[in-house]
């Protein structure tokens, strides 16, 4: 019998089957070594589920040791459950790169995964050991919704996307490493596999770089100026917080693409170094503070600066150190041109480089692009790709860097028929700072964003080719936190409109349909609440 289970997103066949698997008092989760990792991150989420009893994970040809009962000799293998140890449940993982061959008819695809519940036992096979974390994950829902009796049932399922993103503002808040990992929780939940970590802007510079520590004394603190309470706010991640995030995501799967933001958006930089700034490289006396107030500003970093640019090649090394990924965001959105049109330093670098109009006007957005690809050589030096928002393109920056497109998906279609790889995060569908509803007592800002203008965005724009189809790699849900003070405001402004997102980036385009998904949220949201969240619960449209 055909079904769904109620998972989000939606997942490729779900067939319903006889019987029903009962958590007993003890679970084991038994894998082999490769996957002990996940095995450990499966045991963390279920053990906090209502219904389920302890749960544990064992390596594979390893006898669990059941409490209070003597330890078995006979290792748990083939049929789940024989032979672990009375009134357990087992939870058999494993890998199946050739099942597409054999007899069994399993998943190929990167992160595509069976999982096959059964009254004896469950088993989760993915094709890699991502795809056995998103099987889990699917686990985690259905128990989440049904308790320690969970339907059997057989799932296949893979990504349709392989970039399936998530960026948490954590500049403009300081967000503890405790929630970000439940952030990452709430990702894998959805099977989302990249974390996108915002960690530079005007009001705040929150990554430690060993080298340069003044970067974190002077901005990672701001004087609190809206309400004015004379006091400093804020925070930052030093190399051991770093370290701990990228473990407890590396478990889940989840790429930590790390965010410093230049030229614009750099007024915490520019607190401990005025001297990068064009105002500051003249004047000794000209000073910063981190921002409390939010916009664009004028003083951005001085784009014609050898000497910025030598600081950063130094600082991005230490990035790319403690950041094991292949990308780096760099930024590169909303910098306005007033100050490097009049600044020495600028004029002579575009003059220098031929970036002149005939009429003798100059190209700032060409400084940038120059800018931008100096940094982006950095990266390429150490291994990793750049990443920048839209306005990278303007001034014909190098084709290996990944487009971010936020503006609109008209910007992201641009990008693709030029050849660039583009993750697709217009604000329209996937700002999640946005009010849920145009209706005065909603928080959010800047625009509205309702559930089902998330749920209905198409990452693949219309008219392009099928080549430059191929450059879209996915999409991403941002939630920027001007106006975030608190992780439970981060919550509700996450769902379910993250929920909606995780379908558009996972399920065939041909079997998304709204309705449905409304119907299915019913019983997510049982899980949400299950998970202790707050989440918006009014209107999904307008
Ligand atoms: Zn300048």
């Amino acid at each position: 019998m055909v079904g769904h289970g109620d998972l989000i997103p939606l997942p490729v066949s779900y067939e319903e089957r006889e019987g029903v698997f009962h958590f007993g008092a003890e679970t084991f989760i038994v894998a082999p070594p490769e996957l002990l990792r996940e095995a450990g991150a499966l045991a963390a989420w279920l053990s906090s589920v209502d219904g389920v009893g302890k749960v544990s994970a064992v390596q594979a040809g390893v006898a669990p040791a059941p409490s209070g009962e003597k330890t078995s000799t006979s290792a748990p293998t083939g049929v789940p459950g024989a032979g672990a140890c009375r009134g357990c449940s087992v939870i058999h993982l494993s890998l199946v790169q050739d099942a597409g061959r054999g007899a069994r008819r399993g998943p190929r695809a990167p992160e595509a995964y069976e999982l096959e519940i059964a009254p004896a036992g469950i088993e989760i096979r993915g094709t890699d050991a991502a795809g056995v974390v998103r099987g889990a994950a699917s686990l985690w829902q259905l128990a989440l919704a049904q308790g320690g009796n969970v339907g059997a049932a057989l799932v296949r399922d893979e990504p349709r996307f392989r970039w399936r993103g998530i960026m948490l503002d954590c500049a403009r808040n300081f967000f503890r490493v405790e929630f970000i990992e439940k952030v990452l929780d709430l990702t894998a939940l959805h099977k989302l596999n990249v974390f996108h970590w915002h960690l530079t802007d005007d009001q705040a510079w929150r990554l430690e770089i060993p080298s340069k520590p003044e970067l974190t004394e002077r901005g990672a603190f701001r004087r609190d100026l809206r309400y004015r309470i004379d006091q400093w706010k804020g925070g930052y991640y030093s190399r051991e917080d770093v370290a701990r995030i990228i473990d407890y995501a590396r478990a889940r799967h989840i790429l930590v693409v790390p965010e410093i933001e230049l030229p614009g958006h750099s007024t915490a930089l520019l607190a401990s170094h005025p001297e990068f700034s064009c105002l500051g490289a003249q004047d000794p006396s000209v000073r910063f503070e981190p921002e409390d107030r939010y916009g664009i500003f004028e003083d951005i970093v001085c784009g014609g600066n050898e000497r910025v640019l030598s600081f950063f090649d130094e600082v991005l090394g230490q990035v790319c150190a403690m950041f094991p990924g292949d990308y780096v965001h760099m930024g590169g959105d909303e910098a306005p041109k007033g100050r490097w049109l009049t600044c020495p330093v600028c004029r002579q670098k575009m003059a220098m480089l031929g970036m002149r109009r005939a009429d003798g006007e100059y190209e700032p957005e060409h400084l940038q692009a120059w800018f931008m690809e100096r940094l982006a050589e950095m990266l390429a030096q150490r291994g990793k790709r750049m990443i920048g928002w839209d306005e990278v393109v303007e001034g014909g920056i190098g084709k290996d860097t990944v487009v971010m497109c936020w503006r609109s998906s008209e910007q992201g279609k641009r990008a693709a028929k030029l050849g660039y790889d583009v993750v697709m995060c217009p604000q329209q569908a996937c700002y999640l700072d946005h009010k849920h509803l145009d209706v005065p007592e909603e928080p959010g800002q800047l625009g509205v964003c309702t559930v089902k203008d998330s749920y209905m965005f198409e990452p693949i724009p219309e008219g392009l080719s099928a080549a430059e189809r191929r450059h879209i790699l996915g999409g991403q849900a941002n939630l920027w936190s001007e106006l975030l003070y608190f992780g439970r405001q981060a919550e509700y402004m996450l769902f379910p409109r993250l929920c909606a997102l995780s379908e558009v980036f996972w399920s065939a385009r041909r079997k998304r349909d709204f309705e449905d998904f409304c119907a299915r949220l019913g019983a997510h949201e049982r899980r949400l609440g299950a998970l202790d969240l707050l989440y918006y619960k009014g209107k999904l449209s307008k």
